[in-house]
């Protein structure tokens, strides 16, 4: 049985068809990139699986359930976990802290004021932070951590909800190539260890083609490709889209179906 299965998936904003009868699956264990340029619809895909978004029409269905419309926080419960920006409000908290948070909401734990339950799951906190290579950190303040760091806590943080499918929208975003790659490379090592499903996007080919079991492209809302590296790759359409410039897709939206 697939982990997701998308089927003629629609959302429109206004006019624009953001995402256009879109049908995928991923499978289990699977760690499977959705590229396209600029616009092609890959959050809006995201934001209606996470449940941030309702769609049009089509189905989502999650470990045999339909999830279409359900609200983010069920979607999040019955085990689809997201990479988020570590919320602007939990800045003060320690690293530690945060990953804590994460494991106290993911058991259900109401929240009701935070410092009496400050030993709450602290050693699995930082056990996690030690399996992203944050142990170190375990105690400073989260708003003092460097970029890729903060990237790897985001990580930490969605692993403390165990979930089945994890989403990453653009994880490295605004990452040196070398940290795109390490963080890629602890991400793949961890979620494949737990059999976790991946669904993320990714800007550079090169980690792309890398690391993904299999790759499909959106343009326009419309799935173009759907493939392993080489079969991409040599897609007569996709090469139009991405590989025409050799360098940035973007420039080549117009030859869009
Ligand atoms: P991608 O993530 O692939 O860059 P998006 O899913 O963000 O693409 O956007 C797909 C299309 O939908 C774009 O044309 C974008 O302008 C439009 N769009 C996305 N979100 C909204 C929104 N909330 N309101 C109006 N238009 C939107
Ligand atoms: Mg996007």
């Amino acid at each position: 049985m697939n982990t997701l299965e998308i089927a003629n998936l629609s959302k429109s904003f206004g006019g624009v068809r953001a995402v256009d009868a879109v049908t995928f699956a991923v499978r289990p264990g699977e760690f499977l990139a959705l590229i396209g340029p600029n616009g092609a619809g890959k959050s809006t895909c995201f934001n209606m699986i996470n449940g941030q978004l309702a769609p049009d029409s089509g189905s989502i269905r999650f470990a045999d359930r339909e999830i279409a419309g359900l609200p983010s926080r069920m979607i999040w419960q019955l085990g689809v976990g997201r990479t988020f920006q570590v919320a602007a409000t939990f800045v003060s908290m320690t690293v530690v802290e945060n990953v804590q948070l994460a494991l106290l909401s993911h058991a259900g734990e109401i929240f009701r004021g935070w410092r009496p339950v400050a030993r709450r799951h602290r050693e699995r906190a930082l056990e996690l932070l030690g399996e992203v290579g944050m142990r170190e950190a375990a105690e400073r303040a989260s708003r003092e951590l460097a970029y890729g760091d903060i990237k790897r806590l985001e990580f930490a943080i969605a692993l403390a909800s165990a979930p089945k499918l994890l989403l990453m929208d653009e994880p490295t975003a605004g990452m040196a190539p070398r940290e795109r790659t390490d963080l890629i490379t602890l991400v793949k090592r961890l979620v494949v260890e737990r059999g976790i499903s991946v669904l993320f996007t990714e800007h550079s080919m090169d980690v792309v083609f890398a690391f993904a079991d299999r790759i499909i492209v959106l343009a326009r809302g419309k799935l173009i490709a759907d493939g392993d590296a080489k079969a991409v790759r040599e897609n007569a359409l996709v090469q139009q889209v991405y590989f025409g410039t050799g360098k940035s897709f973007e420039r080549k939206r117009e030859l869009l179906p």
